[in-house]
């Protein structure tokens, strides 16, 4: 098309000049929903041209999506920014349009650039233990990753989704492979041993295994777990929650964890763990300290799956190794000893949507559960360590997502990175200082923590009741800042999600009070 570059530069012009805040206005929305085609009219699906496209485009939609890029007071969910380089790889991806699903060395170096990406970003996470430390003196370096399988995902959901897909075939499959082999049976027209799920069916299995039911073991953790469960066929009414205390039930309780992996061994019951890292309202782990250890020979003991949900939280492992983050470090310390971990790039790493990642340990499952098995004209003919992106994920054709992590990453290095985390780190503890020591606020869960458990999260509620009925209202209401309502402890609360690189401590500390007094002063 010609004039792209125009148009490019039209949109930086119409997304600087933006002065409706963060939110669009009631007017500007409506306006926008006015605008667009309606089926009884007779110009409906004719084709516009592109001018009079882009010039809907800019006048109408444009003003009318919210500013979660365009600032760093977003707060809302964990929804991160863009990084600019970020933004560019991934409008190189629009444009060279490649499908990566076949690994084809001889014709592209997407499949390898993939692989790259996430060897990086497993190191930036130190999933490899100590071989990821620059600390480690050289000589020690061998690589050697823990985590063989590895995918992007359009997000943690999806990544969820495939770690309790490979729990759930590794746990039956386990069970099967221990009692030895059953008495051929029935699965479809074929006779044959059942000796997977991912060729018998989850019901043929469990029988073969002498499983009566699958659970997930976990505490808090994320409503996309649940809906995990739901596809792939254990239930939302599988997912058990086992929380450490009533003070902390965002963090699991292994005695009860340990209670049910020995119970079930022998009611016929196989289990998969998740761990959370870290919980939505409140940003804190499901572990602290030698828990993983402790989980991961637990888990060996009775032939359990770990997972870990680590979206947001698992990136308290990259911040800079210095004494106000050895809190974090020690609450997402032994992450890595889970069979699996789903994480957000489009969280916390700041690039575009939609793109995850996910961690496996191993690739025979991985394969088992994903592989798109008998396409012949889909065979990649490569003797590659690197599997073919559609035998190990949900998608046959997909977007190179690889590529905007990949920049960020190269970009950015572990120092780069780790500062950026920082920065939204301090932030949030400054607003959890800032509510804890106002008259008008409570900080929450527990007004009487250390900050240094702040990682990006600030839960808070008005003291004044009327007020905090609705609170988030009128904080986003001023339209300089935006927070999400949720609920704690059966009341409304406040949630500030700190998730951008464009945070500005000292800047968005003033605002932030600013906007937090204001509410307070114009409550009637
Ligand atoms: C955001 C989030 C998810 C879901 O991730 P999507 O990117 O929305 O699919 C899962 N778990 C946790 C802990 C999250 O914060």
């Amino acid at each position: 098309m010609a004039g792209l570059e125009t148009a490019y530069a039209r949109l930086r012009r119409v997304l600087y000049e933006r002065d409706d805040g963060i939110l669009p206005t009631h007017a500007t929305l409506e306006a926008s929903v006015a605008s667009l085609p309606q089926d009884d009219d007779p110009t409906y699906l004719v084709g516009r041209g592109s001018q009079a496209t882009l010039d809907h485009l800019f006048r109408d939609i444009v003003p009318a999506l919210n500013g979660q890029n365009l600032t760093g007071r977003y707060y809302g969910f964990v929804t991160g920014s863009s990084l600019p380089i970020a933004e560019v790889a991934d409008n190189i991806v629009s444009a060279l349009d490649q499908n990566v699903q076949v690994h084809l060395p001889d014709q592209t170096v997407s499949t390898i650039v993939e692989d790259t990406a996430l060897r990086m970003l497993a190191a930036l996470l130190e999933l490899n233990g100590h071989d990821d430390n620059p600390a480690v003196p050289a000589g020690h370096h061998s690589y050697e990753t823990r985590f063989p399988s590895r995918t992007f995902t359009t997000g943690a959901t999806a990544s969820n989704i495939l770690g309790l897909a490979c729990g759930r075939e590794a746990v039956i499959t386990g069970r099967i492979r221990r009692q030895g082999p059953e008495e051929p049976q029935e699965t479809g027209s074929s006779t044959t041993a059942v000796t997977t799920v991912a060729g018998a069916g989850l019901l043929a299995a469990c029988l073969a295994a002498g499983v009566r039911r699958i659970q997930v073991l976990t505490s808090m953790c994320h409503s996309s777990l649940s809906k995990a469960a739901s596809i792939i066929g254990l239930g939302r009414g599988a997912v058990r929650d086992l929380p450490a205390s009533a003070s902390e039930p965002w963090r699991l309780n292994l005695d009860a964890v340990e209670h049910e992996l020995s119970r079930g061994a022998n009611e016929g019951v196989v289990s998969i763990i998740v761990v959370g890292a870290g919980e939505v309202n409140t940003g804190r782990f499901g572990t602290n300290g030698l828990d993983m250890p402790k989980l991961r020979s637990l888990a060996d003991r009775y032939g359990a799956w770990i997972h870990v949900d680590g979206a947001f939280g698992i990136f308290a492992r990259a911040l800079p190794q210095r004494d106000e983050f050895l809190t974090l470090r020690a609450q997402t310390a032994g992450l890595e000893l889970a069979d699996s971990i789903a994480l957000d790039c489009h969280k916390l790493l700041n690039v575009p949507y939609d793109t995850g990642a996910f961690f496996c340990r191993s690739p025979v499952i991985q394969s088992e559960v994903f592989s798109n098995a008998n396409a012949s004209y889909l065979s990649s003919h490569s003797s590659s360590q690197i599997p073919s992106p559609l035998n190990i994920g949900l998608e046959n054709s997909r977007r190179f997502r690889a590529l905007p992590v990949y920049a960020v990453l190269l970009s950015e290095g572990r120092s780069g990175l780790g500062e950026m985390f920082a920065r939204m780190v301090r932030l949030a503890r400054e607003v959890a200082a800032f509510v804890r020591d106002s008259d008008d606020y409570e900080w929450l869960p527990d007004p009487d923590a250390s900050l240094d458990s702040t990682h990006i999260v600030v839960l808070f509620r008005a003291r004044d009741s009327q007020l905090n009925e609705n609170l988030a209202q009128r904080i986003n209401e001023t339209r300089r800042m935006y927070v999400s309502e949720t609920r704690w402890d059966g009341q409304k609360a406040c949630r500030i999600a700190v998730s951008s690189y464009r945070v500005d401590v000292k800047a968005d500390l003033a605002v932030v009070k600013d906007v937090l007094r204001l509410v307070v002063q114009t409550k009637h």
